[in-house]
């Protein structure tokens, strides 16, 4: 993330930036840039970043309710995040599975899922002014049919990772059908973003251990649930500790995960 003075951040560092310390690797920090919200479409450029701010209301002005400014003046100004810390992976073949991160630092990760349901164009806009780092697990499908927008959330900090192409259930099924949809998905996720995923989130959490050696194979080192959700604005608990703690969460826009 760039080191830009007195911005609003999130205790929140993205997935990615925890498992790429644990492989070793260099800087895993994210820069955030500027985007633009203008519907686009398919057959639309990219939007173009730029370095300037966006346009803000006058300090002495307060945000009407509801509105963008509204809630990113509602988004409260953390501490920097920490510097990513390496955690163990296995070497048995198989991708490592976590409910929450195997770290005590005071982080959590905010999580998008699927992508074909709803895509508001204020999200990307919010999550570049509030510079929240998002880790996005998309279907293939709504990534390649949505890319502009997505494109748009990772280039304000956002990382793409897999969600499978056809988002059905894995638990139970073939080796070979698990692959192609997690590989299937990786594949074509790269060719659209650049980068391979390296995480995994099986559709409704459902897995076995199939799944995880599949996922290995695709070039996910870890395979991820989570441990709360946020569906139109209600929040639910995965678990019974509902005070702060280093988690991962997810927000999906219906009810499936
Ligand atoms: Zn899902």
């Amino acid at each position: 993330m760039s080191a830009t003075p007195a911005r609003r951040i999130l205790a929140v560092v993205p997935l990615l930036a925890v498992l790429v310390l644990s492989a070793c690797t260099a800087d895993p920090a994210v820069h955030a840039r500027r985007i633009t919200v203008d519907q686009p479409t398919p057959s639309a450029p990219l939007p173009s970043p730029s370095t300037s701010p966006s346009a803000s209301p006058s300090p002495t002005a307060k945000p009407a309710p509801g509105s963008l400014e509204w809630y990113v003046a509602q988004v409260p100004a953390f501490a920097e995040a920490p510097p990513p810390q390496p955690v163990p992976l296995p070497s048995t073949g198989s991708a490592a599975f976590w409910h929450r991160l195997p770290t005590d630092q005071k982080v959590a990760f905010i999580t998008i899922d699927d992508g074909g349901l709803a895509r508001p164009p204020a999200v990307a806009e919010f999550v570049w002014r509030a510079h929240i780092p998002v880790t996005m697990f998309l279907n293939s499908p709504a990534a390649e049919e949505h890319d502009v927008y997505f494109r748009q959330i990772q280039v304000a900090g956002g990382a793409v990772e897999n969600h499978t192409i056809n988002h059905t259930s894995l638990a139970g099924r073939s080796y070979g059908h698990q692959k192609q949809e997690i590989c299937g998905a990786a594949d074509r996720l790269e060719a659209l973003f650049g980068r391979r995923p390296t995480l995994f989130r099986p559709p409704f959490g459902e897995h076995d251990s199939t799944t995880l050696r599949a996922a290995h194979d695709c070039g996910a080192k870890a395979v991820l649930h989570w441990t709360e959700t946020v569906h139109e604005g209600k929040v639910r608990y995965q678990t019974p500790r509902r005070w702060y703690t280093p988690a991962t969460s997810c927000s999906c826009t219906s009810g499936r995960r």
